[in-house]
């Protein structure tokens, strides 16, 4: 790839650097600025992932195809990117400000299950969306928080050490005001908040930003996860999960760390107090947000109904992957509007540049190379803080200029697919299947052969003896024959992938 971008931008040196330049939007400085890695040739790049108590719906899934979008362009770019999303799985709260309820906790309740069993269901159902939206989970690690609870002491300890953290009735919180940065991350106002501005809940808290590192069970308070520390017995804060993930995982200082705008206030900045305070360097070189999505012009609320999911769009007849074309029609720092009508134009559109790509441009494919005016202004685009609204307008004039052979076209449409992931050249022989549909429908037409059988029993046993790690293995090996497992209240089903 890189000898293409070489041969369009005219230089002979292989880095990136002297390319089409990667600019990205960092939050933390409010400016674009050049993407320059911490290492020669290697990104290491930190996604905060779901709370895994409630299945994701098509705002959630946002953050995830926009930073596919960014990982298949530092790809492209020639940088090998190491990436993590985590999977919240305790101590994430109802509100930011460490109070209420854990999430886990309340969701098991309400579903009269275990907090574990509904972070493995929902974190299925997560990875079957991630499948059906094109974004490859065997190139990411997918740490769940309840892994990581000796790192997460030992993190707060050496806090407690250093003098950051101080102790209350209920918890072990830091103190925001040792660390003079605080609030950097989006210049979040905090002077106003200090005179009571904000109704305090927790009045043994010395700043009202001080945040819980570790959270003391209850003494009448029925936890099904919590584990014990030099505090006593309680749960890890949400901050010092994906703190405690990153320094493991992908070591103390990385390159990238994502997630949506809500996070910029209170989460990324109590992470960044937290970890600089440890190592005393900077947590992270670029910090990037996606926008929030809403349906028909209302906020995403759980509460009120006004959801959807992806298996919906697949209930209305429409491919899974019109939900990242239609992502893509929008910038990731815009906010965007869900719309049936929005989705279905995006169906519609997919479906049409899969038949140009396959019926129109293929006959002639050869040894063609990419259109080069073409590959110039969709590499400049997307170096332009992923600007994929603009990339794809490129296409579509791409495809209707009569001037660039069939050839070119189809070698160029590969070429910008490898960022955009639709998924064009594994389109060929898609029928349509609904890759939710009810089991019975799905029998009719999938014919599954013997050794996938025998891989999804292989599967069912390990999941009964709540061997997770196991039948998360067994269901990589089953998808890469074809196969996608999608496990239901009565038991696990397979689906022919998309
Ligand atoms: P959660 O599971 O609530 O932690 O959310 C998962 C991710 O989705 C986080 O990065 C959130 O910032 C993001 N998110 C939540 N709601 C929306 C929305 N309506 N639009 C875009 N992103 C969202
Ligand atoms: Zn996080």
């Amino acid at each position: 790839m890189v000898s293409f971008l070489k041969k369009i931008f005219g230089s002979n040196k292989t880095d990136a650097q002297h390319l089409a330049k990667l600019q990205f939007y960092n939050t933390l400085s409010g400016t674009l600025e050049t993407f320059i890695p911490l290492s020669d040739r290697k990104v290491k790049m930190y996604n905060c992932g779901p709370t895994v108590y409630a299945q994701q719906h098509i705002g959630n899934m946002r953050p995830y195809v926009f930073a596919d979008v960014l990982r298949r362009t530092l790809e492209e770019w020639d940088y090998s990117v190491k990436q993590v999303i985590n999977i919240t799985d305790v101590g994430h709260l109802t509100s930011d400000s460490d109070t209420g309820e854990d999430k886990m906790e309340a969701g098991a309740r309400k579903l009269g299950r275990t907090a574990q069993e509904i972070a493995h269901e929902y974190t299925e159902k997560f990875f079957t969306d991630l499948d059906l939206l094109g974004i490859d989970r065997s190139k990411i690690l997918f740490p769940r928080a309840t892994e990581y609870i000796g790192e997460q002491i030992a993190l707060v300890k050496a806090l407690e050490e250093k003098g950051y953290a101080y102790k209350t009735s209920d918890g072990i919180y830091f103190d925001t005001e040792r660390f003079p940065g605080y609030g950097k991350l989006g210049h979040i106002d905090i002077s106003g908040q200090k005179d009571g501005a904000r109704v305090e809940e927790n009045k043994e808290k010395k700043n009202p930003h001080d945040f819980a590192l570790w959270k003391l069970s209850k003494p009448k308070e029925k936890r099904q996860q919590e584990w014990s520390s030099p505090w006593g017995k309680g749960f890890p804060g949400w901050h010092i999960e994906c703190t405690a993930m990153i320094f493991k995982l992908l070591g103390r200082q990385i390159d990238i760390h994502t997630g949506g705008i809500d996070h910029i206030p209170v989460h990324h900045n109590n992470e960044i107090a937290q970890a600089e305070s440890i190592t005393g360097k900077q947590y992270v070189r670029y910090w990037m947000h996606n926008e929030y999505i809403s349906i028909e012009g209302k906020k995403i609320a759980k509460s009120t109904g006004n959801t959807v999911y992806l298996y919906q769009i697949a209930d209305r007849g429409l491919s899974p992957r019109a939900l990242r074309y239609l992502y893509l029609t929008a910038h990731y720092r815009s906010p965007m509007n869900f719309t049936w009508e929005a989705v279905e134009g995006a169906n519609a559109a997919l479906k049409r540049l899969t038949r140009l790509f396959f019926e129109e441009f293929s006959k002639e494919k050869g040894d063609a190379l990419p259109d080069e005016r073409f590959m110039r202004d969709f590499y400049t685009a997307i170096a332009d803080d992923l600007d994929t609204p603009r990339a794809l307008a490129r296409v579509w004039e791409l495809v209707k200029d009569d001037s660039i052979s069939a050839a070119a076209k189809y070698a160029a449409l590969i070429a910008a697919d490898r960022i955009l992931g639709l998924g064009l050249e594994e389109r060929k022989n898609i029928k349509l299947l609904n890759p939710f549909a009810k089991e019975k429908e799905q029998e009719k037409i999938v014919e599954i052969p013997t050794d996938v059988k025998t891989l999804l029993d292989e599967r069912n046993t390990a999941r009964s003896a709540s061997d997770f790690e196991k039948a998360d293995a067994l269901r990589k090996q089953i998808l890469e024959k074809g196969y996608e497992v999608k496990d239901t209240p009565e038991g696990s089903t397979l689906l022919a992938k998309q």
